[in-house]
């Protein structure tokens, strides 16, 4: 059977997902954020062949592990395990913090990120997190990629992802959520793609194989 990897872009209000068997996008589509079952429904449609899932989006809350480490900036004492090692090992530091467990202004799109992690766990998925902007940083070989909302860090982004053997045509059309979909998606169809994480608190994110890059 050959793998399928599916990658989910999450906003607050929709979600990209793309698709891939072997660099060919077999599928892509646009979902309301607020219906975690009609994206389940639609990996479900993808059929026996998806071997995982991955996720921009925190996978939980943090339990405050790192909460003492004065080595970090305040900011990431706060954060999951994932957070950190993604920062330390890859050098790319996120832009936010997974919130504290019990936190109640939990922004919209962490809301989003953390239903799809229940619902497709729950229906027997393999699902982990990614942060595609390391993604994309990994495949340039740790290189800088310019920002995803200018025209070259769009050019940028097709030219990694058809580098790293993503085929379909049309990806300059895309847009910045659905190409963040695909580098998810490559990783979730890299049967050698590895977990960065420091180990405390069972969280990960996520990258391709390290034997492509520098991260
Ligand atoms: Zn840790």
């Amino acid at each position: 059977v050959t793998r399928v990897g599916v990658g989910l872009d999450v906003g607050a209000r929709w979600v990209h997902a793309v698709a891939l068997r072997e660099g060919t996008v077999v599928g892509a589509e646009v979902l309301a954020a607020d219906d975690a079952d009609a994206v389940a429904s639609w990996v479900a449609a993808l059929g026996r062949g998806v071997a995982r899932v991955a996720i921009d989006a925190p996978s939980g809350l943090s339990a405050g592990a790192h909460a003492g480490d004065t080595t970090l900036a305040p900011k990431f004492r706060a954060a999951r395990c994932g957070e950190v090692a993604l920062g330390r090992d890859a050098g790319v530091w996120v832009p936010w913090v997974s919130p504290p467990a019990g936190a109640t202004d939990v922004a919209p799109w962490i809301t989003v990120g953390l239903s799809l992690f229940a619902t497709l766990t729950g229906a027997g998925h393999d699902v982990v997190e990614t942060f595609p902007h390391a993604v994309f940083r990994c495949l340039a070989g740790g290189a800088r990629v310019a920002a995803k909302s200018t025209p070259a860090g769009l050019a940028e982004r097709v030219a990694l992802l058809r580098a790293a053997g993503v085929t379909d045509a049309t990806l300059p059309l895309w847009g910045h959520d659905g190409l963040d979909a695909a580098a998810a998606a490559l990783v979730a169809a890299d049967p050698a793609a590895r977990a960065v994480t420091c180990g405390h608190d069972g969280s990960a994110i996520w990258l391709p194989a390290a034997a492509r890059s520098h991260l």
